[in-house]
């Protein structure tokens, strides 16, 4: 089945035809017309209520095709979320940072739904896996201890904001027991810090990378803070680049966020899929909501160095290899073929799925697989791609049961 998926114009997507969204959707939907200045941020393909997928040849929600049908769903599918397709699959095109943020834990989701359920709209938790489609940057987890340290040595504004008195002992003490303690008593107090005081830390700082060298700009992340500073003046976000890993994924590199990470994305294209969900804890880098509270307590403060969040897939077969997350809720196959060749089966899955053409130029039953195009596939369904004439890439979320 043919899916038309939903596009959503948040304003830190890529601008008109820039945008992959907009410009595979076009590909797919040749009817649709780009904007010139609409931001084109994300592509959904699933279920999820803001933005529900239909059948594209009678129009019928993908949903409403399911409460027919459970049976698409498969079997473990069936029993294990009730009916529901588990997951969200997603294309994103990133043109500015996203918030500073961290989902929650299953139970802490439920927590947080029963207590303030006009935040936290529904009590799942929210792991998300990224694939890059092209260059990526991202913000994720802690830094290694050291790296921290360093920074709040060499960087005043950042001392002066954590407070001298903390930034004293957080830089006396030894990478072990009760560096967690003083960690997040840092990271508190720049996320608790004044607005004022941020303005004015954040002013010095700026007025300082300005009379840097290369060398010194660079060892004070000065590109990188300028930029998020153009994109969100004065906001505390831009000092949370000290604290966290900055991540440049390689295209088809992946990056997995468990609860409690922090993260944010910054640049770049990617397909994301998670668990149906929304429930998004911010801190930084937003016009929006702030639960700072709330995010200091849950964080995890695990340090781990950069290559180490560097997601890696298992090999299925020669063109096929999956991404396996440690959550039932969903996997991503990424299935590369080259041209030339005249037969492939997908594996079969015990779940339904959803097939997303990126790239490249082939049959599957006969029907030419144009870019950008959606299948949804039923459990068990049998999948051969045929006459394939320029090296085909596709991305297939199913559950991960
Ligand atoms: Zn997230």
């Amino acid at each position: 089945m043919e899916l038309k998926c939903q596009i959503q114009t948040y304003d830190w997507g890529k601008i008109g035809t820039e945008s992959k969204v907009a410009s595979l959707y076009k590909i797919a939907n040749p009817e649709f017309e780009i904007g010139n200045d609409t931001p084109y941020a994300e592509l959904w393909m699933g279920t999820h209520t803001n933005g529900p997928s239909e059948n594209k040849l009678t129009g019928e929600s993908l949903s409403s095709v399911l409460n027919s049908h459970p049976e698409y769903l498969g079997e473990p599918v069936r029993e294990k979320f009730d009916n529901q397709l588990p997951f969200l699959f997603k294309l994103l095109s990133i043109n500015k940072a996203l918030s500073i943020q961290a989902h929650p834990a299953k139970q802490h989701a439920e927590l947080l739904h029963r207590e303030q359920p006009n935040i936290y709209k529904d009590p799942n938790h929210k792991p998300e896996l990224a694939i890059a489609l092209t260059p990526f940057e991202a913000l994720c987890g802690f830094r290694p201890i050291n790296e921290i340290q360093n920074f709040v040595k060499n960087v005043r504004e950042l001392r002066a904001i954590i407070g001298t008195d903390t930034a004293e002992r957080f830089l006396t003490t030894e990478d072990g027991a009760g560096t967690k303690e003083i960690l997040k008593e840092c990271f508190k107090n720049m996320m608790t810090c004044s607005q004022d005081q941020i303005t004015e830390q954040l002013k010095q700082m700026l007025q300082k990378f300005s009379f840097f060298d290369e060398e010194k700009r660079n060892s004070q992340l000065a590109p990188l803070v300028e930029r998020l500073y153009s994109q969100f003046p004065n906001d505390v976000g831009c000092f949370a680049v000290y604290f966290l890993n900055y991540l440049k994924l390689k295209p088809l590199e992946a990056l997995y966020l468990g609860p409690n990470e922090p993260h944010a994305y910054l640049y770049g294209e990617c397909v994301e899929c998670m668990a149906c969900s929304d429930n998004v804890v911010r801190a930084g880098l937003t016009p929006k909501y702030k639960d700072v509270e709330t995010l200091c307590f849950m964080l995890t403060y695990d340090c781990q160095p950069a290559e180490l969040k560097i997601f890696k897939p298992t090999v299925e077969d020669k063109y096929c290899e999956i991404f396996k997350p440690p959550v039932p809720d969903f996997a991503v196959a990424k299935i590369m073929i080259p041209h030339g060749e005249d037969y492939y089966q997908l594996p079969i899955r015990n779940s339904a799925s959803i097939l997303f053409i990126v790239g490249g130029s082939a049959k599957y039953n006969s029907i030419k697989l144009k870019n950008g195009s959606v299948f949804f596939v039923t459990a068990n369904e049998k999948i051969v791609i045929e006459n394939v004439t320029q090296d085909l890439l596709m991305f297939q979320a199913m559950a991960n049961l």
